[in-house]
């Protein structure tokens, strides 16, 4: 097929390069290589069994039809139980919406909203999705560069910079894909405060990984962080992360009843609604038992911290130590300019994920996926044998480096 049918659209962003990254290793796997892979954006655990039980339960007694657009009264309400229960805030059901997973409500959310022209503000490192999601809605990303020293927050000043009359929105991430950073009460009401000033600005508040936080400090949502703020604030979250449920596809928004119907409006001419089951299913993930969660939250702190020691002392390797999520976001700066056994020097950050991956048969994620390099991300969603392996193959190829 040749690209003269596709659209400017389509031909102007890149297939998700975090789903590529997994789509390669599952290549590889199939012809025979022995792989790590560590460009896992999931997690490894099964979905607890509650919530199973609660979908088989919705598939024998014919909860299997179309739903309302904006998701089954009974799963909107247990959204509205949850954002109550665990970030303090009041919503009524009009105030949520459920998709085929968050992803979809980012989607749509600024397919409702973005004029040719408008920018939306990301910040690196950035989830892979925000600027092309942007971009092909007609909207043009607007990246901060983030760094490192100040463990690659955002921070007041550099929003206040970037802002122009065109603003449409601001997306922030917390706890982030891919660097792990958290954001704590001080830092979201300094950059509310920003935020405050710039009343034609949405804000898209994306804690898809809330429940995985390795602080003291609770976890905080942007709008309990600025209540005044929360008719102007989406926030994005769902199933997939928290509840070992990314194959069910589903997650949620909440936020100001015009743009819940405005992304309601869109569901209905594109997914319709969610699949009923696996609305079901949410219903007991939401509202149900949390202990699951809390248990898979010591896990990832566990394995977090196995990361951090199985990768000490490797020469070259620097990094942050992640406060949430379930990633490492590793500076290779260290390995450039080294050359690899068969003679071939690392210049990028690129070169390097292609070492791991041909020589020690690592699979990890490029920083300049995420907008800033030289950086790799590596998911500790994995078993601590995985990880174990995994970090001795990378310890293997760096020390082979000249
Ligand atoms: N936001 C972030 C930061 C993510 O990492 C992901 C998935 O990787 C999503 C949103 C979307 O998740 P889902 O569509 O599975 O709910």
């Amino acid at each position: 097929m040749s690209n003269e049918f596709l659209s400017e659209r389509v031909m102007s962003i890149a297939p998700s390069p975090s789903v590529a990254a997994n789509a390669l290793v599952a290549q590889l796997r199939a012809e025979g290589r022995d792989i790590v892979n560590f460009t896992v954006g999931e997690p490894d655990l099964n979905t607890p069994a509650h919530i199973v039980e609660a979908a088989r339960k919705a598939m024998e007694t014919g909860d299997t039809h179309y739903t309302n657009t904006l998701g089954t009264p009974a799963l909107r309400k247990a959204i509205v139980t949850k954002l109550a229960r665990d970030n303090g805030i009041e919503y009524c059901i009009d105030e949520v919406v459920a998709g085929t997973g968050g992803k979809q409500i980012i989607f749509e959310a600024l397919a409702a909203t973005l004029n040719p022209t408008d920018e939306v503000i990301v910040h690196t490192p950035y989830w892979v999705s925000y600027p092309d999601i942007t971009k092909l809605n007609g909207g043009t990303p607007v990246v901060i560069h983030g760094n490192e020293k100040n463990g690659f927050k955002l921070n007041p000043e550099e929003l206040q910079k970037a802002i122009t009359p065109r603003t449409k929105w601001v997306i922030l991430n917390s706890p982030n894909n891919p660097s792990g950073a958290v954001y704590d009460a001080a830092e979201l009401k300094a950059l509310a405060q920003v935020l405050r000033d710039h009343p034609h600005i949405l804000i898209m508040a994306d804690e898809i990984y809330e429940h995985f936080v390795y602080g003291n400090e609770p976890y905080l949502s942007f709008p309990a962080a600025a209540p005044d703020l929360k008719d102007r604030t989406l926030i994005i979250n769902g199933a997939s992360k928290g509840y070992a449920m990314t194959g069910w596809r589903l997650g949620f928004g909440a936020g100001p009843k015009w743009l819940i119907d405005a992304i309601g409006k869109l569901l209905s001419q594109s997914t319709t609604c969610p699949s009923s089951i696996s609305q079901a299913a949410a219903v007991a993930a939401f509202a149900g038992d949390q202990a699951p969660v809390k248990a898979m939250a010591k896990l990832y702190r566990t394995r977090r911290d196995i990361i951090l020691v199985a990768l000490e002392g490797i020469q070259g390797l620097t990094y942050t130590v992640p406060e949430g999520a379930f990633y490492l976001f590793v500076n290779v700066q260290g390995l450039l300019g080294k050359t690899t056994p068969e003679g071939k020097t690392l210049n990028t950050d690129g070169d390097v994920v292609q070492y791991w991956l041909e020589e020690g048969g690592v699979a990890t994620v490029v920083g300049q996926a995420y907008g800033i390099s030289p950086y790799v991300r590596l998911s500790f969603a994995s078993s601590e044998e995985v990880i174990q392996d995994g970090c001795a193959r990378i310890r293997r190829v760096c020390e082979s480096l000249r």
